[in-house]
């Protein structure tokens, strides 16, 4: 349960900065499929590849190979006290929260009560 899909839209019908809102699609108990909305104007998008996420549509001033090199030269330190790598921070779909204060946050605020979050690339032990 820990796939962050991409949930931030440019909405193509209503023009509005907002999130795609997912709903599982039942036929009877089974699951079927997902129903892709607009969270903003309910536009229901045919398909994940019709929804205009915004990272798509982010300008091309970063290459990938850019943003590689700059995350090499941080040092877990450097990184800081910041609120989307620490293990507190909680992603749904309508806010970005602190799941010790549940108080909104930023990914970029940083805490004194960071933790750092255990690493990502590793898979759980299941
Ligand atoms: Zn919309």
């Amino acid at each position: 349960m820990s796939s962050s899909r991409p949930v931030e839209i440019l909405c193509t019908v209503c023009g509005a900065d907002t999130i795609v809102v997912r709903s599982p699609i039942y036929d009877g108990f089974k699951k079927t499929g997902e129903m892709l909305k607009c969270a903003t104007c309910g536009h229901e998008y045919a398909s994940e590849n019709q929804v205009p996420f915004k990272q798509n549509s982010r300008p091309g001033v970063f290459d990938a190979s850019d943003e590689s090199t700059k995350i090499s030269v941080f040092h877990e330190s450097e990184r800081g006290k910041t609120c989307c790598y620490c293990r507190h921070y909680v992603v749904n779909p309508f806010t970005q929260r602190c799941g010790l204060h549940f108080g909104s946050v930023e990914a970029t605020d940083s805490c004194e009560k960071f933790t750092v979050a255990d690493d990502p690339e590793k898979k759980p032990d299941g």
